[in-house]
């Protein structure tokens, strides 16, 4: 049974069903004057059915996802498409504009949800996020890569318990995914409390493009939009194995302060009290043996050799059932 659209209201606009559109609501001016703008993309179907959102960049240094939305929008033909999918590239403008994580005031844009249109330019942008984009979908997508000089093995995130979220996890196929629970101001939460069901990606490094996640991630967003019957089977090639379950992680630290060498790499499997690696001084001398806490996955490296006693080094994640 298949149904018409209906026409699609966004910002001031109302799109047709079989349309493509560009779209940019205002959210502030900047200090020049010149507007500042969230880009959106509506590729609204013929066909009535769901509404997802796929977004990227609420940190702005986190290009992946702002590729993947790249490939995946020139992949869905609005012709064929079933319900409507609401694409946001780049939702911290500034902040991507300056290549920076944050709001110019420091502020964490996805600590910064519901938000409010009185608040801080974080806490505008989140509401306008929340009242277009959230508010008229059932399922999210919110694209990240690792923070700093971190960079985390391509990963699905959410509440694994919630059967709608295991469903687009398990969809997504990423090589590991992670049970975790909401953060308080973060774009998932505040998309679970408004009645979405939303999956976090996370794949590679600030700044730079990870191939391996863009294309995991790609795929990963086609395969939900598949099992959410609003795309055509996808070809072979898109099938993925059965992605890792992890439901506790443990961040290996420094122990002492120098230059570190690692061995591992993200998707490595280590055994507990593997050696990981070593710390040298500035001479030459170990310190210190990174040795596994605990059996499991890398999930997440510090790319940065020079370490302070106490920085967090590898991520290592426990998979679910070890037999
Ligand atoms: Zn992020």
């Amino acid at each position: 049974m298949t149904e018409p659209a209906a026409p699609f209201p966004l910002g001031e606009r109302s799109l047709r069903p079989g349309t493509r559109t560009e779209l940019e609501l205002p959210i502030a001016k900047t200090v020049t004057g010149a507007p500042l703008a969230l880009p959106v993309l509506v590729l609204h179907g013929r066909t009535a059915g769901p509404v997802m959102w796929v977004n990227a960049a609420i940190h702005g240094d986190e290009v992946n996802g702002v590729e993947i939305i790249r490939r995946v929008s020139s992949q869905i033909d609005v012709r064929t498409l079933r319900g409507t999918v609401i694409a946001v590239p780049v939702v911290n403008v500034p902040g991507f504009v300056n290549g920076d994580r944050y709001l110019p005031d420091r502020r964490d844009l996805n600590r910064s949800f519901p938000g409010s249109p009185r608040g801080s330019l974080a806490s505008r942008i989140a509401h306008i996020f929340m009242t277009e984009i959230v508010a008229r979908c059932t399922v999210g997508i919110d694209l990240h890569s690792g923070s700093g000089h971190r960079t985390n093995l391509a990963q699905v995130r959410g509440d694994l318990d919630n059967p709608v979220v295991r469903t687009l996890a398990d969809a997504f196929a990423t090589p590991v995914m992670m049970h975790a629970s909401t953060r308080d101001g973060s774009l998932r939460q505040a998309g679970n409390e408004a009645g979405a069901a939303v999956v976090m990606f996370e794949g590679g490094e600030a700044w730079r493009f990870d191939e391996d996640s863009i294309r995991i991630g790609t795929a990963g967003v086609l395969r939900v939009l598949e099992t959410m019957d609003m795309i055509e089977s996808l070809d072979d090639h898109l099938v993925a194995p059965r992605p890792v379950v992890c439901r506790s992680s443990r961040w290996v630290r420094a122990r002492r302060s120098g230059v570190a060498q690692l061995s591992v790499t993200t998707g490595d499997h280590v055994q507990k009290n593997q050696e990981l690696g070593s710390i040298h001084d500035a001479f030459g001398n170990r310190q210190s043996r990174i040795t596994a806490p605990v059996g499991g996955i890398v999930v997440g490296l510090n790319l940065d050799p020079i370490v302070n006693q106490g920085d967090a080094m590898i991520h290592v994640a426990e998979p679910e059932d070890i037999s």
